[in-house]
């Protein structure tokens, strides 16, 4: 059981029916074995090239197949149903692609929009720090001009694709005495070269984070020690838009949550509903006792919201509408949904869901990270909450 593709272009349709294609054929054989050996999917990625997903939202003038914000989430959901850290490998080269193509000068996408609409460089996103996640303004990474250099000094954490990526999207602090600090927040694309622990003087990876599910896609530490960088790498032309830039990117990187938790609930639904008409127990399927019931009509339910709040926020943002409520409502739901919709899919299958044997042991660890990443539930809530308050002030 996919997104249904009623309503949706012709492309749209081939491009979902291709993604789900590759997923059965591929993806899923192979996805539990790799994911236990935490092992970086190669040559997965080297078809997902093929197939053009990385210049999804890049226009064709660059290379890309320039599709719409619904495509990509409706092929994040085929990719997620197969295996979610496919789905990571593409989101922060993703919003890389979003942020360069929407800010970035003329020069900048010359440079870069052709070359990562083929994979060939893949990017990064380094916004977090040690003591600064959800808190975005108390970084403290900065970056000082120094002749045509900035130089930069600081720590990143949790890198997604750190090491493979061949430029890094990185939040920094260019003057750290303006008030509010955000206006002295600037974006800076640094480039090093892909798979190299230590690329330049001045420029460490750092190790990979040892992660409890969401395996096979690194994530690592980042550290600059007077490391320069040219100051025409920074995005766009003007220090100290780098805080609205990358919020913006974060409302993509919303919607790709929600597909991934989409896609992650509808295998779990799909585990569970076969499950539950194979396994007997008491003389009869367990699917026939009625708290079984109970759990495959919330499972669908829930799975069912979620997706068609993916397709609002999804849609509400390709028309270039206001779209930050709808996003943090499809992130928070459907992130949550994913976490009920595993545990249950868990409990449908008794001991052997704890087994590594069965894929629902692997959907259970990999639902957590949907409920941090992109900003929190608690902070997605109070997104939420300052916008309802916005829209209905009396
Ligand atoms: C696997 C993984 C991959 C990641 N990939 C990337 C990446 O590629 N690039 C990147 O930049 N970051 C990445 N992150 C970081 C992620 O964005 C942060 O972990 C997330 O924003 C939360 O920040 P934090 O971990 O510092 O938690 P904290 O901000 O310290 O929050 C801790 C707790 O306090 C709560 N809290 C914080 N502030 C408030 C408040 N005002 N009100 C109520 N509750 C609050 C939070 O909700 C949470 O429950 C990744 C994280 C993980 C785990």
């Amino acid at each position: 059981m996919g997104i249904q593709v009623t309503e949706l272009t012709e492309m749209q349709r081939e491009i979902v029916s291709t993604v789900r294609s590759f997923i059965e054929k591929d993806v899923i054989p192979v996805a539990d074995e790799m994911e236990h050996k935490d092992e970086f999917p190669e040559a997965i990625v080297e078809q997902m090239k093929e197939m053009g997903l990385f210049g999804l939202n890049i226009p064709e003038e660059y290379g890309g197949i320039g599709e719409s914000l619904t495509t990509y989430a409706l092929c994040v959901v085929e990719l997620a149903r197969g295996w979610m850290s496919l789905s990571g490998v593409l989101n922060t080269h993703f919003m890389g692609n979003y942020l360069i193509g929407k800010f970035g000068t003329d020069e900048q996408k010359e440079k870069y929009l052709p070359k990562m609409a083929t994979g060939e460089i893949r990017a990064a996103l380094a916004m977090s720090e040690p003591e600064a996640g959800s808190d975005v303004q108390a970084i403290r990474t900065k970056a000082i001009k120094d002749g045509d250099d900035y130089v930069i000094n600081g720590q990143k954490m949790w890198l997604t694709n750190g090491l493979r990526s061949g430029i890094v999207m990185t939040l920094v602090k260019t003057n750290t005495e303006i008030d509010p600090p955000h206006k002295g927040m600037s974006m800076l694309i640094v480039e090093k070269e892909a798979g190299v622990a230590k690329p330049s003087p001045g420029l460490d990876v750092g190790k990979n984070i040892e992660k409890m599910g969401y395996k096979g896609v690194e994530t690592t530490e980042m550290t600059f020690s007077d490391y320069r960088c040219p100051t025409s790498q920074l995005l766009g032309t003007e220090e100290g838009k780098g805080f609205r830039q990358v919020l913006d990117g974060i409302e993509i990187g919303r919607v790709n949550v929600a597909a991934r938790a989409v896609g992650v609930s509808t295998r779990a639904f799909e585990e569970a509903i076969k499950y539950s008409q194979e396994r007997k127990a008491f003389g009869k399927p367990i699917c026939e006792h009625q708290a079984i019931q109970m759990h495959i009509a919330d499972m669908g339910t829930k799975l069912e919201a979620a997706r068609l709040m993916l397709m609002q926020a999804a849609a509400k943002k390709d028309a270039g509408e206001r779209s930050d409520l709808e996003a943090g409502m499809a992130k928070l739901f459907a992130s949550e949904a994913c976490h009920d919709i595993t545990l249950a899919a868990l409990r449908v299958h008794g001991g052997y869901g704890y087994s590594k044997e069965f894929t629902v042991e692997r959907l259970y660890r990999d639902a957590p990270f949907l409920l941090i990443g992109e900003g929190t539930s608690e902070i997605q809530k109070q997104v939420i909450a300052r916008r309802l308050l916005e829209k209905y002030k009396i």
